[in-house]
């Protein structure tokens, strides 16, 4: 990461390793994490990077303390951090996120469609942006989020291998 585009970077609050750990409990060694801020809106205005153990986020989204934010930014926060746990389990993130733009799974966010619960096998059948996002709408779910509490029992059905056993390698994306 180029530190001349980071202006700040600190760890993860104690409220935020809480907040991880409500999701995926010891999924990830959360002290690695380091959260910063950097010039990525110049390209992506929009959306943070996850490289390896640092989250970047745009200046103008990123937060003191993200659990202390609004549900929609927690969850956010929620996606990155599933990003880690990918990388800290041996998938190569960010030559993953260049294979997904090549094939130009960024553009009108298509990498991140998940298809219909019911239809998945496996955690592991679902990119690393499906992943991601599939987490990221079961925190919202979990805590009530009427666009996503519908499906609460299909998001713990399909994510009950990984809550049980994080550190599953096997649960990782099998495509790029
Ligand atoms: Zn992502």
């Amino acid at each position: 990461m180029n530190d001349q585009l980071i202006r700040r970077k600190r760890p993860l609050s104690l409220q935020e390793i809480t907040l991880a750990q409500s999701i995926i409990v010891n999924a990830a060694d959360w002290s690695k994490v380091l959260i910063a801020d950097g010039a990525w809106w110049l390209v992506y205005p929009h959306t943070a990077i996850t490289c390896n153990n640092t989250i970047v986020f745009p200046r103008n989204y990123y937060q003191q303390d993200f659990s202390q934010c609004n549900l929609d930014m927690q969850a956010w926060f929620v996606h990155e951090l599933v990003h880690v746990w990918q990388h800290q389990h041996g998938f190569p993130i960010l030559f993953a996120g260049v294979c997904l733009a090549i094939k130009g799974g960024y553009y009108r966010a298509r990498a991140y469609q998940y298809p219909d619960l019911s239809s998945i096998k496996s955690f592991d059948y679902l990119n690393m942006e499906q992943q991601a996002r599939v987490i990221q709408h079961y925190f919202l779910a979990k805590n009530g989020d009427r666009r996503y509490v519908k499906w609460l029992p299909q998001y713990r059905r399909l994510l009950k291998p990984l809550l049980q056993n994080p550190h599953n390698r096997h649960l990782l994306p099998r495509h790029y």
